[in-house]
């Protein structure tokens, strides 16, 4: 169903600095990197990380380099094809003014200074502020400080090898932290890179999407249990009884579109209203009022939508939303529930305490279909950690954090 999903292997390179969290990436669609196995300890070069600076930057905006003249002697364009782009882009600059050096390896400081270029460059609006208090012990060059900072306060980068006492500004990027930061960019979008004022309160909104079923019930008897408010995105005709139940404990309840049916609703920005409305309606009849939180199916930047309502389609969607008033959530952490049928419960207790570790707001993408029975049974053990870690429970809503992938 999800098949946004995107893996976090989040046990390989944790470090603790003001939240910073660093796992390794593990390669999935978007970036496409090749031999990625093969080759996660070798060092980067910068005719590489052109590349995944300009898919970032494309993945997000979808903005696309302008054609330029090649103003450098060394820079094959068949054989770099990202490079010429990111410079033009202005993610990069030439060694010299002829010069471009695609096989330098990229340091951890250039690395830095190269990725804020981009975050700047998507997000025009950001307060890159925040990390001026960090120090490096080991030195980090003044034209690289401020991105350092950045990238450090937010937890993009954690250091050589994972090391805050290390920064390694001058060490050469593995290609594993390199496509690290980069996907890390990626998958927090505009959350945490705006971060919210934190007021010291770690939060952590449970989120079940799909059809009620058995396990809704069991879901929600832990819930109340545990007196854990959450949120349901609902699809389909639900049973009035459930969803009456989650009004009446005190649960949020958000549409997730009738038909789920990504062929049916990504056809088009009308069919996705359509079908939504129908929800909408459904769920106004039995609540008494209508839901307007939404989560997409898929979430906000699925590529399956892009086989049925081309690649604006999306787009098209989360902007009317807005123009409608509703408010869509996608996840900052996932449980892997939906990586398959059904996942060991073992398997989503420890994504989700391992994905909400460093986060001072944390949604939980889970499922309530039938086929979900082993996250409903993880449910209490997933609350008693996460209670152990401090937070508090609870629904989403219009003052929340809003993870959104794709705005
Ligand atoms: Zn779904």
């Amino acid at each position: 169903m999800k098949r946004m999903i995107r893996k976090i292997i989040s046990a390989a390179l944790v470090c603790t600095l003001m939240g910073v969290q660093a796992y390794a990436y593990t390669n999935d669609e978007w970036m496409h990197v090749e031999n990625y196995e093969g080759r996660q300890n070798w060092q980067i070069d910068r005719g590489e990380f052109c590349e995944y600076l300009v898919k970032l930057y494309d993945y997000v905006t979808w903005g696309k380099p302008e054609p330029i003249e090649n103003p450098f002697w060394d820079l094959e364009e068949a054989q770099h094809p990202y490079a010429l782009g990111a410079y033009s882009l202005g993610f990069v600059k030439g060694t010299d003014s002829t010069t471009f050096s695609p096989k330098n390896l990229v340091n951890r400081a250039e690395a830095s200074v190269m990725l804020l270029r981009v975050i700047k460059k998507m997000y025009p609006q950001l307060d890159t502020s925040g990390g001026e208090g960090i120090v490096f012990p080991d030195g980090a060059p003044d034209w690289a400080l401020e991105a350092l900072q950045f990238m450090f306060s937010r937890g993009f980068t954690g250091g050589h090898n994972g090391e805050y006492e290390k920064i390694g500004a001058y060490d050469p990027l593995t290609l594993r932290e390199a496509v690290a930061m980069v996907d890390k960019v990626m998958r927090t979008s505009q959350y945490p890179v705006v971060h919210p004022t934190f007021d010291g309160v770690k939060k952590v909104y449970l989120t079940f999407d799909d059809a009620p079923s058995q396990n809704t019930v069991s879901i929600l008897n832990t819930l109340r249990d545990y007196e854990a408010p959450a949120t349901f995105f609902v699809t389909g005709k639900a049973d009035a009884s459930i969803l009456l139940r989650m009004r009446d404990e005190g649960h949020a309840i958000g549409n997730h579109t009738l038909s789920h049916d990504y062929a049916r609703i990504y056809k088009s920005s009308q069919a996705f209203w359509n079908d939504f409305d129908a929800e909408g309606r459904y769920l106004q009849g039995v609540l008494g009022y209508l839901p307007t939180l939404i989560r997409f199916p898929g979430g906000s930047n699925n590529t399956v939508s892009y086989n049925y309502g081309g690649r604006s389609v999306m787009k098209t969607i989360c902007y009317q939303a807005k123009q409608y008033g509703y408010l869509y959530f996608d996840w900052n952490v996932s449980s892997g529930d939906a990586d398959k049928t059904t996942v060991p419960k073992d398997t989503i207790v420890r994504n989700v305490l391992n994905g909400c570790k460093n986060k001072t707001d944390a949604v939980v993408l889970m499922h309530q279909s039938s086929y979900k029975t082993t996250t409903a049974q993880a449910l209490p053990e997933i609350i008693r950690g996460l209670k152990d870690m401090g937070f508090v429970f609870v629904r989403l809503n219009e003052d929340s954090v809003r993870p959104q992938f794709l705005r």
